[in-house]
């Protein structure tokens, strides 16, 4: 764990915030910049810095609080689908360093709202793609 970040102090309730959902684990609010109405954010209490980092019941309860929120989103905003992103590090483009998920409605015709770039010119060849799965397999 680490220092204390933003979003430790709206879980603490020290920062004002427009909070949807708490318990014990996990907490949601609505991003202070959204890209879409609903976007919301879903934080583990304590201020983990990257989803390893977690214990691993904790990010189960996480999970099961996205799986409960998920729906109710869609239907408040009036959402099609959303997508759910979790900036991994500051590399990853992690602003706050405490695990969060964003969760963004989405809604038919929206456009690309989140883009990914290939950082692979040339895509990987089938042996290239073989000997990356055995080094993760590696690591399990
Ligand atoms: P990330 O770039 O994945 O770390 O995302 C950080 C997110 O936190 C951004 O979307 C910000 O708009 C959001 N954010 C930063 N400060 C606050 C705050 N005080 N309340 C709600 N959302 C915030």
């Amino acid at each position: 764990m680490t220092d204390e970040t933003v979003f430790t102090r709206i879980v603490a309730g020290d920062l004002p915030s427009e909070t949807i959902y708490a318990d014990g684990t996990a907490s949601a609010f609505l991003d202070a910049n959204p890209v879409a109405p609903g976007h919301t954010l879903v934080v583990p209490n304590s201020p983990y810095r990257r989803l390893q980092e977690m214990p691993p019941e904790e990010a189960s309860a996480l999970l099961s609080t996205l799986y409960e929120l998920v729906p109710a989103i869609e239907r408040a905003v009036g959402a099609d689908a959303t997508t759910i992103v979790l900036n991994n590090g500051p590399e990853a483009g992690q602003e706050v360093a405490h695990v969060h998920w964003h969760v963004i409605p989405r809604f038919d015709d929206d456009g690309t709202l989140v883009e990914y770039h290939s950082l692979l010119e040339d895509g990987l060849d089938e042996s290239e793609r073989a000997s990356i799965a055995d080094a993760i397999r590696d690591e399990l």
